[in-house]
């Protein structure tokens, strides 16, 4: 059961907007997480007068609080059941307090269970071009990436400004009385460590620029524009942070014959009329290589041949998908004597009058079929 939000800030459902702002910055200053550093008690009050601010201070929100009660804001129409962030109610105090809070922002070291910030490195980006073949494979690429890397023989000391904190705190007068905030360490941006050696070779930040070959395993089934990420291979960052990420990019290069469509792939076969007639087999091209077909005699043009699980692995690992073989029957442009002979004389032949079966599905059933 959610508490009552006028409990919540201890005012009366008659309350004017001023008492209940006023109630609430008493309740913001009581529970304010640098006043009470490792406190959860106080962190979960201060979130809740928060919350109950932001419906009690909105003329809308507050009648249809004060109508249906929690309700109200049940079902996605209010905070999503999930309560206010710190940033969001930091970004509020403006509102409340004036300018002593400079929009929030300022509380790096909080809600990261009271330890120091770590600096990250920055990302890096590349695009690899994949083959249908590799696509359809998962493939294990070799990149070469030059990022940053601490230099050789660097060291750091702790700094002396923040004294490691990474934060420095100000004591600020309010209209509340003082107050305290925090602020990332201008000294070390935040990391809580400078440079204490720098060799020749390294920046400002003790870093340089290396060349590195970098393995990235690309699964099965990836598809055009997809961004896969290799952790820890972007820069690194100075001191003891943690290195940024290799954000990779996947291009598809064309195939000759095949054309993918989601996991199954689309191969058009031209055969002769004489192949069609007498039945034949044929070479395809597939991702795992040629395969053989064999088409019977009297074979349709339009008729589609599935070759189950010849198409590309699943991406989530569920099986693989086809690969659909469409039979086009070439008809000759150009004919001889003799052939153009042949032909007039079957014209009236029964066995050249068309008579589809039942099992010789029109186009539009087939494709129905397919995506069936
Ligand atoms: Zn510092």
């Amino acid at each position: 059961m959610k508490q009552d939000y006028y409990e919540i800030l201890g005012v009366t459902k008659n309350a004017s907007a001023a008492e209940i702002k006023k109630a609430y910055r008493k309740k913001a200053v009581q529970y304010h997480p640098d006043k009470n550093p490792g406190d959860a008690k106080a962190e979960e009050n201060f979130k809740k007068a928060a919350e109950a601010y932001e419906v009690l201070s909105d003329a809308d929100k507050k009648a249809r609080y004060d109508q249906f009660g929690h309700a109200a804001f049940e079902g996605g129409g209010g905070f999503g059941g999930g309560g206010m962030n710190m940033d969001d109610i930091f970004s509020q105090f403006g509102d409340i307090f004036g300018s002593a809070f400079g929009g929030g922002g300022g509380f790096g070291g909080f809600g990261g269970g009271g330890g120091q910030r770590r600096v990250k490195g920055s990302n890096l980006r590349i695009r690899v071009k994949l083959t249908l073949e590799e696509v359809a494979n998962g493939v294990e690429k070799k990149v070469k990436v030059r990022r940053k890397v601490q230099a050789d023989g660097v060291t750091y000391k702790t700094c002396g400004t923040c004294g490691g904190r990474g934060q420095v705190t100000k004591i600020t007068n309010t209209i509340l009385g003082r107050m305290q905030t925090a602020a990332a360490c201008n000294a070390c941006g935040g990391s809580g460590q400078i440079i204490d050696k720098r060799p020749s070779d390294a920046d400002g930040q003790g870093l340089k620029v290396a060349e590195e070959t970098v393995s990235i395993n690309i699964p099965a089934g990836v598809e055009e524009g997809m961004q896969l990420k290799v952790p820890n291979k972007g820069n690194e960052a100075p001191g003891n942070g943690v290195p940024g990420d290799l954000l990779v990019a996947i291009e598809t290069l064309d195939h000759a014959t095949l054309k993918r469509e989601g996991d199954n792939l689309h191969y058009d076969l031209y055969i002769s009329i004489s192949e069609a007639v007498l039945g034949t087999s044929k070479e395809i091209d597939s991702v795992g290589g040629q395969v053989r077909i064999k088409l019977e005699a009297g074979i349709q043009s339009g008729k589609i041949l599935r070759l189950r699980g010849k198409g590309i692995s699943s991406l989530n690992g569920y099986g693989s998908g086809d690969l659909l073989v469409h039979v086009n029957v070439w008809t000759p442009k150009e004919l001889n004597k003799e052939q153009k002979e042949f032909f007039e004389k079957m014209q009236s032949n029964e066995n050249f009058t068309p008579n589809p079966e039942k099992s010789d599905k029109s186009f539009f059933e087939k494709v129905k079929d397919m995506f069936s």
